[in-house]
């Protein structure tokens, strides 16, 4: 078996995916040479200098294995994610989700990077390949220099959808009068979602003024929404009743006094000490004024300070059933592999796994390690045989669900979450 020591592994990227990938190849004693850009040059939507940033919503989606994405978190845990490891020391109250404080999360990952021997942090803006064993983590706001690089190399052109980010509020600006804290469905009142009440005129002038608000210039045309995640203004325009279907449904939220309000505007906890919410569903592209002056028709938010406003952005990923194969390389460049949103999964778990899940790949080729890959009982594997094998013709990025895995909606849930774990523990015990 060859030495660990004596390889070394380029990492461009230390996003969630990059950074899972660089912890795991050097705790395995591999030498990491990870490139980050920022803060040379910085994002449209990170607002910070950590590693590991979540730059919209603070939620990891739910806890529960019965869920999908609850557990890929599970099969995530088991393979030693540092996602899920920061996770603990940052959460923060959110009932059946995973909802942590972010500026708590990015630095834990940060310090837990930056400490690690084995990593030399370069701070550099890639625009070209590396030579050697390359894995790229550049997520959905990848640059079009390096995008053209990974066009040329693969063969295929790059693709995009917009995805947008949600506003922030600040809690000691938010009416506590008007607006109560209730978890959907549940009857004890804690402070995970704070609530805002609409009654049917307030509703229709916040309607009328959010179809008609102005929204600021998107660059690209052949882009796509991606229907998970549409603008709040978007999801307004198809309908009337769509928003109280939607992100603004009542159900399971009585006000105070027991009555169900007509809509309802949720606000989730951003911070482990509650100073910060963030509005739940209103990812928005409308120009700032226009989120200052919309968002304040919300009952209880009429004197609203933003600490931060919603944007979108162009969500670069490659055309995976095309260019990847299944251990996540380029079909046609077998040292250049590619994790996180940009092999075409979507969302924060899914990203963190794909990054997480390339990173043992590379470590059981560079160490000749005989294997298997992931059996698609979990959902991980169902993931990239999903991105890899399917929608030739028109593909678009995926989540992790139950309908793309093996017998998932015809199986007994147990039966699932047992074969699932199991497939992962068969999985990772090859490397030991
Ligand atoms: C606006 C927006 C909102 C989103 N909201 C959500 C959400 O609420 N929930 C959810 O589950 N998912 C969301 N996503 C999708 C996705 O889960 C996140 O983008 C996630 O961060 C992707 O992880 P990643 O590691 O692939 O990329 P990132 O976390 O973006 O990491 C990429 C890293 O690479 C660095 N980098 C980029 N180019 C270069 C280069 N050329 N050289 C060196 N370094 C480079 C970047 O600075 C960054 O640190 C959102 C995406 C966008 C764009």
């Amino acid at each position: 078996m060859a030495n660990p020591n004596n390889i070394r592994i380029n990492i461009v990227g230390a996003g969630l995916a990059g950074s899972e990938a660089a912890n795991f190849l050097a705790s395995k004693g591999l030498i990491v040479d990870l490139y980050e850009k920022r803060p040379l040059v910085s994002s449209e939507a990170h607002h910070t200098d950590l590693y590991g940033e979540l730059v919209c919503s603070n939620s990891l989606k739910s806890k529960e294995l019965t869920n999908a994405c609850g557990l890929l978190k599970e099969e995530i845990k088991k393979l030693g994610s540092l996602m899920m490891e920061a996770s603990v020391p940052s959460e923060v109250k959110g009932g059946d989700s995973l909802n942590v404080d972010r500026q708590v999360f990015a630095q834990y990952i940060t310090e837990k990077i930056k400490s690690n021997k084995n990593i030399r942090i370069h701070s550099e803006d890639v625009a070209d390949f590396k030579d050697g064993i390359t894995l790229i983590c550049t997520g959905p706001l990848t640059s079009k220099e390096l995008l053209y690089k990974i066009s040329e190399i693969s063969g295929q052109k790059t693709y995009g959808f917009f995805d947008a980010s949600s506003p922030i509020i600040k809690k000691d600006s938010i009416d506590l009068n008007k607006c109560y804290f209730k978890s959907r469905y549940e009857d004890e009142e804690d402070a995970t979602y704070l609530n805002c009440p609409m009654n049917k005129d307030e509703y229709d002038k916040f309607y009328n003024e959010l179809i008609k608000a102005e929204k600021a210039p998107l660059h690209s045309f052949d882009t796509k929404y991606f229907e998970g995640c549409l603008p709040i203004e978007v999801i307004g325009d198809r309908g009337y009743e769509t928003l109280r279907f939607g992100p603004l449904k009542p159900v399971g939220l009585p006000d105070k006094n027991g009555n169900i309000p007509y809509a309802v505007v949720q606000l989730r906890q951003d911070d482990l000490i509650g100073d910060l919410y963030n509005m739940v569903g209103f990812q928005t592209n409308l120009k700032y004024e226009e989120q200052k002056r919309v968002f304040k028709l919300i009952p209880g938010l009429e004197n609203a300070k933003f600490v931060r406003f919603g944007l979108m952005h162009r969500n670069s990923y490659v055309y995976a059933p095309k260019v990847l194969d299944d251990e996540l390389r380029l079909k046609n460049n077998k040292n250049v592999y590619i994790g996180g949103q940009l092999s075409g999964v979507e969302g924060y778990v899914e990203s963190a796994a794909t990054g997480l899940l390339a990173a043992y790949y590379i470590y059981m080729n560079v160490m000749n390690i005989p294997h298997n890959n992931l059996s698609f009982y979990s959902v991980l594997g169902s993931l990239v045989r999903y991105i890899t094998h399917t929608g030739i013709n028109n593909f678009s990025p995926m989540n992790a669900n139950f309908g793309i895995m093996y017998k998932a909606n015809i199986d007994p849930k147990n039966v699932v979450i047992d074969r699932s774990l199991k497939a992962i523990d068969d999985f990772k015990n090859q490397i030991k």
